[in-house]
């Protein structure tokens, strides 16, 4: 099926100068995209994924997020559309994190914007790329200039040969992260398969349909996580369903086909948007540590209407267990944690309850009703939590607690090694482990330990190098610098 564009051509809002992005002018391109009647779209994305009190934390191009999540699904291609230097920085970060899949491209001018051509070359890499033996879904993703020009994707075809298409638009002024950028495309994926569901059969998973009722597991987690959570729904008569966002387009149905979803990641607006209109409950936070295992189960057996004794019984087999992994495992010391995956505040609390003092946690994640279970714990025990935190309110935290380790992005942990303070990125070494259930109770203290007992070597180190690449003596000068006359200093 094939439906013919009735307005493809950008309209009078265009933006016809690639140079404009991230860095020259988000609200030009608000004004731009408006003016190109992309208003609803604004006033959607602005309600799933809210700013304030900072506009947009310091992260990468939030775009990197939906074609992640496209490059990481089986038989589905994905194409951009936006200025080259985007797309450049966007295709070397893919195969930075080993995308090993090509990554389609629509290149355009000025011309091309304004005239609609875009469009048409659009439509062409699609009817190019729809093969039904080699693709599931093809996604295309608008970047800022076609987003705020207008470049109408809901116009492409619905699907060809059998072949879904997936336009979505990701402009850096409406999704403030990478992280919530999985949403709009995992969001999208969901909504088409619930419209397909719901008109008639649908594929069954590659394994087969479980036996139990499933919950299915939203948000990106440490490989192991799901194992740990379907031994801990066991007892409760359930099973661990499809991680969302899925890694190939059948997973949907299933995850669709649930009993309850389990918003381990709380940011998924979009997603949950589908879950609840397919009639699914929902239910926030995560089996991490003693309390939130025990008060997860609760949830879990009420969203599924398990019986008490059921619960209890899961939890007096894996609680004893939990205890056990945090005690054998003791993390002492002050921890600032800040991030931007969205699991921030689950590591606090394991942290906490390992026995860290954590005063301080920031997420570049917003602020959702899913999250308040873990803002409440967090809170009781005298953490701040920041929502959609800036990088300076980050250092701005460390530089105040003086913490014995910052767990936080990079210009975080670069800022806390630069004043001895021993730091570990959250992404590559907190993310990689398990954080669920017993296995993931004593998870965190071997790396933690060890960055804690890491500051006699950040002294050594600070002391050997102090002075060095600040101020004069950062870059090459051809001369000796001399001070300045009649400056101020
Ligand atoms: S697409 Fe990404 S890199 Fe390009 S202007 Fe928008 S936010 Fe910046």
């Amino acid at each position: 099926m094939t439906q013919q564009p009735d307005n493809a051509s950008a309209s009078a809002g265009a933006v016809t100068d690639q140079g404009t992005g991230c860095h020259a002018g988000a609200d030009e391109l608000r004004r731009a995209a408006e003016s190109a009647g992309q208003s609803a779209l604004l006033e959607r994305l602005a309600a799933d994924y809210p700013t304030g009190p900072h506009d947009q934390p310091q992260s990468m191009c939030p775009a990197f997020g939906s074609l992640r999540v496209g490059l990481r699904m089986r038989r589905t291609a994905t194409v951009l559309c936006g200025s080259a230097c985007c797309v450049y920085g966007l295709t070397f970060t893919s195969h930075f994190y080993g995308a090993r899949r090509s990554v389609g491209y629509v290149p355009f001018d000025s011309e091309t914007l304004v005239t609609g051509k875009l469009f048409e070359d659009l439509r062409e890499a699609v009817r190019k790329l729809a093969d039904p033996d080699a693709c599931d879904a093809v996604v295309v993703i608008n970047l800022c200039v076609p987003t705020a020009s207008g470049v109408p994707l809901r116009l492409l075809p619905r699907d060809l040969n059998g072949v879904r298409i997936i336009g979505i638009d990701v402009p850096g002024f409406g999704v403030p992260t990478h992280a919530e950028a999985k949403d709009v495309l995992a969001g999208a994926m969901l909504h088409y398969a619930r419209n397909e569901a719901e008109v008639g059969p649908v594929q069954a998973p590659r394994g087969g349909r479980s036996e139990r009722p499933t919950v299915t597991l939203l948000g990106e987690m440490f490989p192991a996580d799901p194992v740990g959570i379907g031994m801990l729904l066991e007892p409760l008569g359930l099973a661990a369903g499809p991680v969302v966002p899925t890694r190939e387009w059948r997973e949907l149905y299933a995850a669709l086909d649930c009993a309850a979803v389990a918003a381990v990641h709380p940011y998924y607006t979009a997603s949950i948007r589908e879950f609840e209109t397919a009639g699914r409950a929902v239910v926030g936070s995560a089996p991490v540590g003693l309390d939130g295992t025990a008060a997860w189960l609760d949830a879990i057996g009420d969203a599924c209407n398990v019986a008490g004794d059921k619960v209890a019984a899961a939890k007096n087999a894996f609680l004893p267990a939990i205890r056990g992994a945090l005690a054998k495992a003791p993390v002492q010391g002050t921890i600032t944690v800040s991030g931007y995956e969205g699991s921030e505040l689950l590591v606090a609390r394991l942290l906490i309850e390992s026995g860290a003092n954590v005063p301080y946690v920031g997420t570049a994640t917003p602020k959702t009703r899913w999250a308040e279970p873990d803002l409440d714990w967090l809170e009781s025990r005298g953490t701040v939590v920041r929502f959609r935190a800036s990088l300076e309110q980050d250092k701005a935290a460390v530089d105040a607690v003086r913490p014995d380790l910052a767990i936080g992005t990079t210009p975080v942990v670069q800022h806390a090694k630069q004043q001895s303070i021993p730091a570990l990125y959250f992404t590559n070494l907190i993310s990689a482990r398990p954080l669920m259930g017993p296995a993931g109770a004593g998870s965190l203290a071997q790396v933690v330990n060890a960055a804690l007992a890491g500051k006699a070597r950040f002294d050594r180190m600070n002391a050997f190098f102090a002075g060095v690449g600040d101020g004069d003596t950062a870059g090459i000068w051809d001369r000796m610098p001399q001070p300045r006359q009649g400056g101020a200093g």
